[in-house]
């Protein structure tokens, strides 16, 4: 175990909105290296970290075949959305001092590095930072479940969900003041509850590979680090 918490490698899961502040779209330096920061704190404990980001903030598939595009195009164009993303994000933290790869599903070789498992395992071993972008690198899918999948592969103890609540509730707290949030919750009444936590594809990966996801809100400072210390509230899934 690592001091400060009994993780030992982990998976943080953002969206890409995450990265965009208060502009309606793209990224925003600042939040870019605030996030970043959080990141930094976790991994001064020694914690080996995995990350994926999403790709919302520039490109959505599934809004681009809404207005009339192919859909795996599309979808592609997500992907993409995503590697830059990583690449903001990497920008940030090795601003920092923290080692970073980017490491996308698709090859992209003079962007980023392509994704061979025990290449990524290693350089989490000598605590590099992992981002793994372009997604699975299949349309159809989400950065939820690519979150999930390289979880696995890397056999991370828990994929971190940073979101802009403390976790799951059983309607949305911005609209509802009486708003329960759960604690814990099994994957199976996530799925039969319909929550909003991770897209159903993703919750049933990680319900049969046992990958506990544990929602918390990106929104505090110090979050990320107080999470994994098992501080502050958040949600369970398991
Ligand atoms: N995407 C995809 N396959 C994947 C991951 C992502 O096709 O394995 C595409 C999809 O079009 C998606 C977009 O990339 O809409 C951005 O990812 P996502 O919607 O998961 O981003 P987030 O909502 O987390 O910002």
């Amino acid at each position: 175990t690592t001091p400060g918490t009994k993780f030992k490698r982990v998976m943080l899961k953002i969206s890409g909105e995450a990265l965009m502040g208060d502009q309606g779209f793209g990224l925003h330096p600042p939040t870019v290296e605030r996030i970043a920061q959080e990141v930094k704190s976790v991994h001064d404990l020694g914690v080996e970290i995995c990350m994926v980001i999403g790709g919302g903030n520039i490109f959505r598939g599934l809004q681009g075949s809404a207005q009339g595009m192919e859909r795996t195009t599309a979808d592609y164009m997500g992907m993409l959305a995503t590697v830059m993303n990583a690449l903001g994000m990497q920008s940030a933290l090795e601003g920092l001092g923290v080692f970073t790869r980017v490491i996308s599903a698709i090859p992209m070789d003079q962007v980023c590095e392509p994704y061979i498992r025990r290449r990524a395992v290693r350089h989490l071993e000598k605590k590099r930072v992992c981002i793994f972008a372009a997604g699975t690198g299949n349309p159809y899918f989400t950065t939820d479940t690519a979150a999930a999948l390289r979880a696995s592969e890397m056999a991370c103890e828990a994929i971190f969900m940073g979101k802009q609540v403390d976790g799951i509730y059983d309607s949305d707290p911005k609209q509802n003041a009486d708003a329960k949030r759960f604690d814990r919750i099994s994957y199976d009444d996530v799925l039969q509850k319909n929550l909003k936590v991770m897209d159903a594809a993703a919750i049933a990966l990680a319900r049969d590979n046992k990958m506990p996801l544990i929602v918390f809100s990106l929104d505090e400072p110090g979050g990320f680090r107080g999470i994994l210390a098992g501080k502050g509230t958040y949600t369970t899934v398991h």
